[in-house]
């Protein structure tokens, strides 16, 4: 997977390429294919076909996922997405309510506000990458929101701590989107487990691959119950082992629309062997994240995040800052990358390139003024990190970055 030239000199490497895929996942363990493979042998793909005493993968998959993350109960959706709209229905948002939520996310975000009817409230994003907790009380303040749906981009944990007693004080409900932070957790405690409800997904680039799916969780029986209903249970709530019992249902069923958002036994097939690697999986990013972050560390005028010690993080991606550089410098490095195989995208890309995550490609909400996050995009970088690269190849990737921001930036300052 590398081809290094200049291997044997003395001095050190200069134009080592990289030939890695950056959108090539792993395969689907070879038990996962064969348990979805059998499922379709039976025919019964649909969640709620089972035979007497048969449990559906979808169930199971829920019970699995409950007793990993902590939490009483589980739900398996079709995306990540889906998941995020049927909890804030669920969480009880009406529309035409102001959902706070961050401002430097992925568009499924915004969207799910949109969908159900609500108006999103953008907050400010730190140079660390996380919400901002003072423009958080200020816009929560302004707007008398009482909703945040609060978004781990690309698995930057902001100090939940502090965030959960600002949002006890504002009387605030937190709605997590843990998209990047399965497996994640704050100070041991899981990411997912401190708000109301926490939603993940289960598409192919997040850190379990069924092409699409999604999950929710929460201790919520109630809020369970709507969801469940909502996610097009068909009334068949009875064959979900980690939901509320029938007398909850009782309540909501009937006030509840159908939003046919249902999972199926082929996909939660193939993830019930997934979430067994999960842990595992999670430790194989991180040594892959800091074998790329290594090289990256001592160079002048390139930033990386500070994690902190209370954070787990999963490293399926990488930011950085490239400070020393502008629009031009940025192009530049990104050019110099792509001549030597590694692929990075730039935030401040000023139309959209392969996703959105700039607010103002959002253009079907109110124009929000974000000053302090559109400084943080005009300089961040991102980078996919997937399982299939070595350590030895994250550390090639590092050191490639490492000297060709070295070589823009130097030849810029001649300039
Ligand atoms: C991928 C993603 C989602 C939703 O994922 P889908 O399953 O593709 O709908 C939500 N939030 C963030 C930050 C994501 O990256």
């Amino acid at each position: 997977m590398r081809t290094i030239s200049a291997h044997d000199s003395e001095d050190p490497p200069v134009n080592e390429r990289f030939d890695g895929s950056f959108t090539q996942q792993e395969p689907i363990p070879e038990d996962a294919i064969e348990a979805a493979v059998a499922v379709m042998r039976t025919g019964r793909l649909h969640r709620y076909n089972v035979v007497e005493g048969e449990v559906a993968h979808a169930s199971a998959l829920e019970v699995e996922y409950a007793r990993y993350q902590g939490a009483r109960y589980c739900l398996a959706v079709t995306s990540g997405g889906q998941a995020i709209q049927l909890a804030l229905r669920a969480a009880g948002v009406k529309p035409g309510e102001s959902v706070l939520t961050n401002a430097f996310t992925l568009a499924p975000v915004p969207g799910a506000v949109e969908a159900v009817g609500a108006r999103s409230v953008l907050v400010e994003t730190t140079d660390q990458l996380v919400i901002c907790l003072e423009h958080l009380a200020e816009q929560a303040r302004a707007t008398g929101a009482r909703w945040l749906l609060l978004s781990h981009m690309r698995g930057h944990i902001v100090d939940m701590d502090q965030l959960m007693a600002l949002t006890r004080e504002l009387g605030v409900t937190v709605i997590e989107d843990c998209a990047h932070t399965m497996g994640a957790a704050w100070n041991g405690v899981r990411s997912g487990s401190h708000g109301r409800v926490a939603c993940f997904s289960t598409q192919t680039y997040k850190h379990m691959n069924s092409g699409e799916g999604g999950l929710i969780t929460t201790d919520d029986a109630e809020l369970m119950a709507r969801a469940t209903v909502l996610s097009g249970s068909y009334m068949l709530y009875g064959r979900h082992d980690a939901a509320p019992p029938e007398d909850v249902f009782a309540r909501v069923r009937l006030q509840t629309p159908n939003c046919s958002a249902r999972l199926d036994n082929v996909r939660a097939a193939m993830l019930r062997p997934q979430l067994a690697l999960l842990d595992r999986n999670v430790e194989r990013w991180h040594r892959r994240y800091q074998a790329v972050s290594g090289p990256l560390a001592s160079v002048s005028g390139l930033r990386l995040t500070v994690r902190s010690n209370a954070e787990t993080f999963v490293g399926s991606s990488m930011q950085f800052f490239a400070e020393a550089l502008d629009t031009t410098g940025i192009q530049a490095l990104m050019t110099e990358c792509r001549a030597r195989g590694v692929e990075l995208k730039w935030f401040g890309e000023p139309t959209p390139v392969a996703y959105t995550s700039r607010h103002d490609s959002w253009q079907y909400m109110d124009n929000q003024s974000l000053p302090r996050t559109d400084a943080v995009l005009a300089k961040l970088m991102d980078m996919r990190i997937p399982l299939t690269f070595s350590e030895a190849d994250c550390a090639l990737v590092g050191r490639i970055i490492a000297s060709a921001f070295e070589q823009v930036r130097d030849r810029s300052a001649a300039a």
